[in-house]
């Protein structure tokens, strides 16, 4: 049994607006132009580097029409600290 990290609806509403300050029209997939299916998940992922040793908090960003799935750094985006993600926070939840 796995943990994972809940954004808090703010936390996910950051990463929203932060996509909309980077000039991404946050409303329409880049991919298919489908508009108003896109979505911030709450679950943040880790992507690590081969071998483990690297390992970073992203934040995932998708379409619902055609399933195409972003990936922002959820660190240098600002959307948690490392605080926020440090393994005592209330936000991880059990799979
Ligand atoms: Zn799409």
């Amino acid at each position: 049994m796995g943990k994972y990290y809940e954004l808090t609806k703010p936390q996910v509403e950051k990463a929203n607006k932060w996509i909309g300050e980077k000039g991404i029209n946050r409303h329409k997939c880049p991919l298919c132009n489908f508009h108003g299916g896109m979505a911030v998940l709450s679950r943040l992922v880790e992507i690590k580097s081969l071998g483990g040793t690297l390992v970073y908090p992203y934040f995932v960003w998708i379409c619902t029409n055609c399933s195409h799935q972003m990936f922002f750094n959820a660190l240098s985006s600002e959307v948690v600290t490392k605080e926020d993600i440090h393994k005592n926070s209330p936000n991880w939840k059990d799979e």
